[in-house]
């Protein structure tokens, strides 16, 4: 069987651990799959999450940091390939580093685009892995840009009108919108009820859960959560590491309240019928 690719696209250094990571190390270990990933920008602008880490040199040097610390999660979830788009994080909405022309949600959306097109026609990739259409619960401008550049950017890779460095057109057949579920949190939020310990999920994660995606593909990474958990911990700047959003349940724990990570098949091969629901990425692919 052809190797096959899967090209994660996220929005800056931590993005690749807290989404996916489990994923990716599975079919790298059991199907042998190629992994590539893309960061869109380098997260100067994020806050020092982490109490112990909030220094000055450290806050000086973030974007440096912050580089030195997807390096090292990159090792430990084991992409085969990491190419960052390079451009400048768009902090918050309404703050100073959104204004800069330079931010990544500033940048003409067939520029950006036209960048990841390129990298999809090298690779062709199987599967792309990005970010939903709805993000309501969390806005952040660059994981609504990594939506927008993902969608533009496979339209344009597979137009073979659109002339991109000589590569020939390629038509992605799969792409995926990381999610979040409301039965993953009930799960987690149950489980932390039962070993006793208190849960991070207050009333607002239960309320108003309309941005809700239905998963229509769950993938068992059980065997894989501690590598999630280690790669997070890489991020030192980003993820407290007592943190109980993300290690108030241990990786057993957490594997017996919720073993998947869940996804929306947003674009499916011509013809694939799969009645809603499948617990495999390269489902209906050749
Ligand atoms: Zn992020």
């Amino acid at each position: 069987m052809k190797t096959k690719t899967i090209l994660s696209v996220h929005a800056h250094p931590d993005d690749e651990s807290s989404k996916g990571a489990g994923i990716i190390a599975k079919y790298k270990k059991q199907y042998g799959a190629r992994t590539v990933l893309v960061t869109a920008t380098g997260g100067e602008e994020g806050d020092i999450v982490n109490k112990a880490m909030d220094r000055p040199e450290v806050r000086e040097n973030l974007g440096s940091i912050r580089s030195a610390e997807l390096a090292r999660a990159i090792e430990v979830i084991g992409y085969d390939v990491a190419i960052s788009l390079g451009y400048r994080d768009s902090g918050m909405a309404e703050s100073e580093a959104n204004a800069n022309p330079n931010a990544f949600c500033n940048i003409d959306l067939d520029e950006s685009s036209l960048k990841l097109a390129a990298i999809i026609r090298k690779e062709r990739p199987s599967v792309i892995l990005t970010y939903p259409e709805i993000q309501d619960r969390y806005p952040h401008p660059d994981h609504i840009r990594v939506y927008q550049v993902t969608m533009r950017a496979a339209e344009l890779a597979a137009d073979f009108t659109v002339e991109i460095e000589g590569l020939e057109a390629y038509d992605v057949p799969k792409i995926y919108y990381h999610i979040w579920t409301k039965g993953r949190i009930e799960a987690l939020h149950a489980k932390f009820a039962e070993v006793g310990k208190a849960s991070p999920f207050d009333d607002g994660w239960f309320v108003d859960a309309k941005q809700d995606y239905e998963a229509t593909t769950k993938i068992d990474i059980s065997d894989f959560i501690s590598v999630k958990s280690d790669a997070l911990r890489a991020h030192a700047t980003q993820i407290d590491p007592e943190s109980p959003f993300w290690f108030g349940l241990t990786d057993n724990e957490q594997a017996e309240a919720y073993p998947t990570e869940d996804l929306f098949l947003a674009k499916a091969p011509r013809g694939y019928e799969f009645g809603g629901f499948e617990d495999d990425l390269f489902a209906g692919l050749e």
